[in-house]
This record gives C-alpha cells, sequence and structure tokens, in this order.
C-alpha cells in the first residue's frame, strides 16, 4: 500500500481559513461599497465593449492571478457592463432588484452545495422547499393535497405543465410521444401570453403549431368567446386539444386574463388549466391584492417566479398542481446509483431537473424575515409606485392604455414628444432611467413596471422628468 502523502490541495481553488475570512469579509464591503454607486448611477450599461473583449482575451488561463485581483476586476465590470436591476430607477420587464435575505441564501447553497436531487442526499432542503410550495398552495388555495416544486424559471415551470397536461391525456404519451394522439395536439393561451410557449411546445415535441394564440378582448384579456370557438373549430378539423393556459399578468400589459371563464372552458372540455402567474402570482401575498386573482384556485397548475416581484435571486420559480401523481408519471426514472427513490418526494422524479441547486431557501428566508404582511406590503408598494407615475403622467398629457390591476403600465406620449419606441431608446441611452417599448392591443407603448422594491419619489421625478425631455 503507498503511504506517501498525497499533494497539497489547490490553495487558489481551496484556499486556507484565514485566506478565506480576509477575502470573504472585503468581497462583502467591497460588493455593498459598489452597490451604492450602481443605486446612483446610470441604469444602462456604459461599457466600451470593444475593450472588454481585448480584455477578455488577454485571460488565456496561462498565468494564475491572485483571486482579488479577478474579483475586483469583475465587480468593476459588472458595475459598468449590464443594466442595473438593482437600480430603483430600473423600471423594466418583471427583473427585480434582489431582496436581502435572498441574497443570504444564495451563500448560504453556495458554502454547503446541497444535492438537492433526493430526499436522501437533502433531507433539510427537501423538506424545506415542500414546505414553502405547501404555503404558496394554501394561499393560493389550491388545496391541503397540493405539491409542486422550484425551478430555473417560469419557461421550466410552463414546460412542467405541458408535460403534465400531454402525460394527462393520453396513457401512450410517455411512450409514444406526440404520436399516441390521434390528431395533432393543440394547446390554447392568449396571444399577449408569454411567447417561450412557443420554445416549450417545440421542446416537448409536439411542434411550435401546437400553440394556438387566441386574441384578446381589446383590453390585453383572454377573449373566452375566442377560446370556445377555436377548440370547437380544431376539434372539428381532426385536432386534439390537452390544455388551455390563461396569464395572470401579460408580459406587455400585465393584465389577468379573465380566471373564471377559461377554467370553465376548460372543466367543460376537459382539458388541463393553467395558470401562468409567473409575474402577478405575487398578488397572493397581499391580502388586498389577493381577488384580483379570484379563480386561481381552480388550476390543475400554476406557475409563479418568486425571480419576479418576490424580488429574489434569479431565478426561482415554482411549479404547483393539486394533481402531483401526473408529476410522478411524467418523470419517473428508475436507477440504482441514486441514495433514494421515493415516487412524489425525491425531486428528481419529479421534475424536470436531476441534480438541482438549493432554490427555495431564497424564498423561505425573505418569507421568514417579512412574513406575509411585509412581503405584500412590498406588493402593494409597487402598485403604488405605479399609481404615482400614472398620475403624474395623464397631468402631463399622456394617455394609459392598459388598466392592469397590478404594477405595470402602457403609456403612450403626446404628439410632442415623438413616438414611444424613439423616445424609450432616448431615455435608455440618458441612463437615467430604464423602460421598455412595448405593443399593446397593436398600439406602441411606452411600459413601466414598478420592480424595485426601494423606489422613491425622487425615482419616480426622474423618471418622469426624463420621459417628458424632448428630443
Ligand atoms: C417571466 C415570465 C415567463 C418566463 O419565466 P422565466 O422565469 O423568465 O423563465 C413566463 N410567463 C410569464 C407570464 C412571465 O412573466
Amino acid at each position: 500500500m503507498n503511504q506517501r502523502s498525497l499533494p497539497d490541495p489547490i490553495p487558489a481553488l481551496f484556499p486556507k481559513t484565514p485566506d478565506r475570512d480576509r477575502i470573504g469579509g472585503w468581497l462583502q464591503l467591497e460588493l455593498e461599497q459598489s452597490l451604492r454607486r450602481v443605486q446612483a448611477g446610470p441604469v444602462a450599461p456604459n461599457l466600451d465593449m470593444q475593450r472588454f473583449r481585448a480584455e477578455l482575451n488577454g485571460f488565456d488561463f496561462n498565468e494564475p492571478q491572485p483571486l482579488e485581483d479577478a474579483l475586483r476586476w469583475t465587480i468593476e465590470r459588472m458595475e459598468h457592463g449590464i443594466v442595473q436591476m438593482a437600480n430603483p430607477r430600473y423600471f423594466g420587464l418583471f427583473n427585480p432588484g434582489a431582496n436581502f435575505p435572498s441574497q443570504c441564501a444564495d451563500r448560504i447553497a453556495g458554502c454547503f452545495n446541497p444535492q438537492l436531487a433526493s430526499s436522501a442526499s437533502s433531507p433539510v432542503p427537501v423538506a424545506l422547499e415542500s414546505h414553502v410550495i405547501s404555503k404558496l398552495a394554501h394561499r393560493a388555495g389550491l388545496g391541503s393535497e397540493a405539491t409542486g416544486h422550484f425551478a430555473t424559471g417560469g419557461s421550466e415551470a410552463n414546460y412542467t405543465a405541458l408535460l403534465c397536461a400531454l402525460t394527462g391525456a393520453h396513457a401512450n404519451f410517455s411512450d409514444q410521444g406526440a404520436r399516441a394522439f390521434a390528431g395533432p395536439v393543440r394547446f390554447y393561451t392568449s396571444r399577449d401570453c408569454h411567447i417561450a410557449w412557443l420554445k416549450i411546445a417545440h421542446q416537448a415535441g409536439i411542434g411550435r403549431a401546437a400553440l394556438c394564440l387566441v386574441d384578446t378582448d381589446g383590453r390585453g384579456r383572454l377573449d373566452p368567446a375566442a377560446l370556445r370557438q377555436a377548440i370547437a373549430l380544431d376539434r372539428a378539423a381532426g385536432a386534439v386539444p390537452v390544455m388551455v393556459v390563461a396569464t395572470a399578468g401579460t408580459t406587455a400589459g400585465g393584465m389577468i386574463d379573465p380566471l373564471h371563464p377559461c377554467a370553465d372552458i376548460a372543466k367543460q372540455e376537459g382539458l388541463w388549466f393553467h395558470v401562468d402567474a409567473a409575474w402577478g402570482g405575487a398578488a397572493l401575498a397581499s391580502n388586498r391584492l389577493r381577488s384580483v386573482l379570484d379563480g386561481i384556485e381552480r388550476a390543475d397548475s400554476l406557475t409563479i417566479d418568486a425571480h419576479k416581484w418576490f424580488a429574489t435571486t434569479m431565478g426561482c420559480a415554482m411549479f404547483i398542481t393539486g394533481r402531483g401523481g401526473l408529476l410522478s408519471e411524467a418523470f419517473h426514472a428508475s436507477t440504482s446509483f441514486m441514495p433514494s427513490s421515493i415516487p412524489g418526494v425525491d425531486p428528481y422524479l419529479n421534475t424536470v431537473q436531476w441534480s438541482r441547486r438549493f432554490l427555495g431557501l431564497r424564498l423561505f428566508l425573505a418569507l421568514a424575515a417579512a412574513g406575509w404582511t411585509g412581503m405584500g406590503a412590498h406588493v402593494e408598494r409597487g402598485v403604488e409606485v405605479i399609481e404615482r407615475v400614472r398620475q403624474r403622467l395623464i397631468a402631463s398629457g399622456w394617455e394609459i392604455a392598459n388598466d392592469s390591476p397590478l404594477a405595470v403600465l402602457n403609456a403612450i406620449p403626446p404628439a410632442h414628444l415623438g413616438s414611444a419606441r424613439d423616445l424609450v431608446r432616448r431615455v435608455v441611452a440618458s441612463g437615467r432611467a430604464w423602460v421598455a417599448p412595448a405593443l399593446f392591443e397593436g398600439r406602441d407603448v411606452v411600459r413601466i413596471c414598478a420592480t424595485h422594491g426601494e423606489t422613491g419619489m425622487d425615482d419616480v421625478n426622474a423618471l418622469i422628468a426624463a420621459l417628458n425631455e424632448r428630443s
């Protein structure tokens, strides 16, 4: 037997405790200082990318460099090289300034690096995630049997919904895929849905043509009569409808599809009913706003992204369903190398992923620290920010195109400010605030969303000033 000692661990990868303490403490201070600068600085990136690429090419990894140098370089480039979600004048897509408890969760997950594939490897994390899911399911009114899991994003959660619908729709889908069905498969959502559904249809092997984009009602919500008609036409043509998706919080207008009529149609037609509440699901935290989601409790499954309005770090989605048996059917597998194999419990047997990160801790710590009251107040605060913006814009001659009860505004500038698209370009280029162009019911609008939990009246004023500035 060879008793010679092994080579030392590689110190650049596994530094000794004093070095870790020193670098870790320094990093924490650096990040806090950087965050202060980001919050006061431009929202849009202002880095010369040509120079950056040249710098990047300097990293040929032939000569190691001190970790602190690489960390400092990375932080500096991040400070100038991204659209800053951490800036309270980012009124952008549904990306939040991350809440602090979820950032702490990432440190804990990174330190212990638990493997959440199996309940035997990670009994505490698996139980903790399942606890958070059941609390959300309870607030949604899904019933005590409801189950689910954390996912990398709303796209994964929505993909999971489609796989459940397909698995439930035909006993042979599991073995034969789309060929099991007597005709082409179809599923339905409004044309204002999140368009990742097209990728999802592609991934699932039923093809992008399986997605039927139903007309909206002129106010950005799915038109139930058009849905009924689309299903009838498809059936008459020999197609096989499997799922109705209602969006609670559309991407452009933040509109909520009529949940009860959609549920009625899905039940009458024997179709899976999924509610994509990736952003709007956060309203569940607020007693005042909960009623705008009335009908969500009738969903067969539900997508909520905690990394949107609950403001956890990316990406932290939830898939929740009252029909957990279908998850086990869709994702079953059998192998001898895994430390446990309990259907309905082990995440690798119920989800798209195998190896998985401890995502749920982010929402657990945020809810533990803030409670439903604090989280609800955070969500209501976003609605209040948008209400102030709405009043200010109307007072300066803007038209508001949408009437979402949530925190997104589709605004049309008065003629003297030029087109919405040009205006968005000007505002973004100025770095003073960040808004997006969007199309709402055929009209070009400036899309303004409250995404940052620390946005104040100064930030609202800065946004209004930037929006009202002529070219
Ligand atoms: C954001 C969003 C998605 C996609 O979720 P990701 O987390 O970006 O993968 C899907 N649907 C809706 C309604 C969304 O808002």
